[in-house]
């Protein structure tokens, strides 16, 4: 496992990303999905106290069971979403190409896997636009995207037809894989949801973005923006459980009823139709100690104008920008940084997946003692995946968007 931790280490450390860097990168992702995936089995099995049974059974659902060569040929007519120009401000359907094609036949290796589930994610914007963390898509590749799909031929060893598995299978119906994917975990009896929901990616995301970076201490206000979102509802929740106040900042009344009476924060605040600066000093009136930043913009500016001496921000996240078509100014309380001696760290989960496990415990345990919930908001149909993942920046997704095939 440190093998592969390394590579996702040198691949990172490489401000050049070319193209030709991309495969690498893909795979040390993929890698860490693997990783990911495991601990999930760990962490999962540590609060049911099955731990190793379910690590038994992970270590031997992708024995060699390869389809025989002489089977017939399966003939698939892939569908898929291709980069067809890059985003100026929001998505727009000229951004996008639908294309048909006829699959080859695959070569010793490779598997085939029929899309079930994608994980719509804000970075994708970032992604299809310019490097990022990741190289930037390529001009006529199917869309980078996260999903979950069953395997339906192999010519891998270590997958079989009817496997479950995860991985960068992108915006299409057919992934023809090297490989580089990995199995789902049993997470029964949650759906296979929870997975996107309340572990992998997002639930790392706000495990350790606030307990880590944010370092929190009971007793203290927590202020979290993109609340009522996939990985903001959860810091919400962790929030509680750690003994904060927590005041949620989201954009309509049924989100901001949904945290306060569903997870039980202290107040919400719905930032389209009420003065967040005011309220903020109602709802957290001895000042702000800890900040889980989602969103950026003027909503992070009022907020660090009333943070408290020695504030930490964890920021996950600038949403607001996202979409901006030349570079945003400000922030303009930065010097408020400096008189109140406090920290801001960015963070980007990656960093942090290989520690999954340590999250999936307490996640999952919160979870089966009805402290911890998730809400997902599942699309239908990849022909609607441009207007889906657009739900994403005008707030009409409640909880992780994800997007059925
Ligand atoms: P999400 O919160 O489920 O969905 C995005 C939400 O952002 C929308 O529902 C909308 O909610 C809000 N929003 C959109 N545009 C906004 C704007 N201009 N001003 C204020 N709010 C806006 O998405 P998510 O996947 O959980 O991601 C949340 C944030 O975490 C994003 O910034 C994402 O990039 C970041 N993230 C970071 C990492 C990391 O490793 N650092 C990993 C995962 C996600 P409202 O209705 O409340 O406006």
């Amino acid at each position: 496992m440190q093998d592969f931790i390394e590579i996702w280490r040198r691949v990172q450390r490489r401000p050049d990303c070319t193209e030709s860097s991309l495969n690498e990168q893909s795979f040390a992702i993929d890698i860490l999905l693997r990783i990911s995936c495991r601990l999930l089995i760990i962490g999962v099995g540590y609060f049911t106290g099955i731990t190793s049974v379910w690590f038994a059974s992970q270590t031997t659902t992708t024995q060699p069971a390869v389809q025989s060569h002489e089977d017939p040929k399966l003939t698939i007519n892939n569908k898929k979403w291709t980069l067809a120009s890059r985003p100026v401000g929001h998505f727009k359907p000229e951004n996008f190409a639908w294309q048909e094609e006829e699959l080859p036949e695959l070569q010793d290796g490779q598997l085939l896997i029929a899309n079930k589930m994608l994980s719509l994610d804000p970075t994708q914007r970032g992604w299809a636009a310019h490097d990022t963390y990741l190289p930037a898509m390529g001009i006529g590749d199917a869309i980078r995207g996260m999903g979950v799909g069953t395997v339906l031929e192999s010519k891998h060893q270590k997958f079989a037809a009817g496997d479950l598995v995860q991985g960068m299978l992108n915006w299409q119906t057919h992934t023809i894989s090297d490989g580089q994917v990995s199995p789902v975990p049993d997470i029964s009896p949650l759906p296979l949801e929870a997975h996107f929901g309340l572990f992998g990616h997002i639930g790392a995301t706000a495990y350790f973005g606030l307990l880590e970076v944010a370092e929190p201490k009971a007793g203290e206000t927590l202020v979290v923006t993109g609340a009522a979102g996939a990985v903001g509802s959860l810091v919400c929740q962790i929030g509680k459980i750690k003994g904060l106040r927590v005041v949620g900042i989201a954009g309509t009344d049924e989100k901001c009823r949904w945290l306060t009476e569903d997870l039980g924060i202290d107040a919400a605040i719905n930032y389209k139709t009420e003065r967040v600066g005011k309220m903020l000093k109602k709802h957290a009136p001895d000042g702000i100690d800890v900040v889980f930043e989602n969103v950026g913009g003027v909503i992070m500016d009022t907020i660090m104008s009333q943070l408290n001496n020695f504030a930490r921000i964890a920021l996950c996240g600038m949403i607001a920008n996202y979409n901006a078509k030349s570079p945003v100014a400000g922030p303009y309380s930065f010097g408020n940084i400096l008189v109140k001696r406090a920290r801001v760290q960015g963070f980007i989960v990656l960093d942090y997946m290989h520690r999954a496990g340590e999250m999936m415990a307490e996640m999952g345990k919160w979870h089966a003692e009805g402290r911890m919930q998730y809400r997902v908001d599942v699309q239908k149909g990849l022909e609607n995946a441009p207007d889906a993942i657009n739900m994403l920046f005008d707030g009409r997704n409640k909880g992780k968007l994800l997007l059925e095939i």
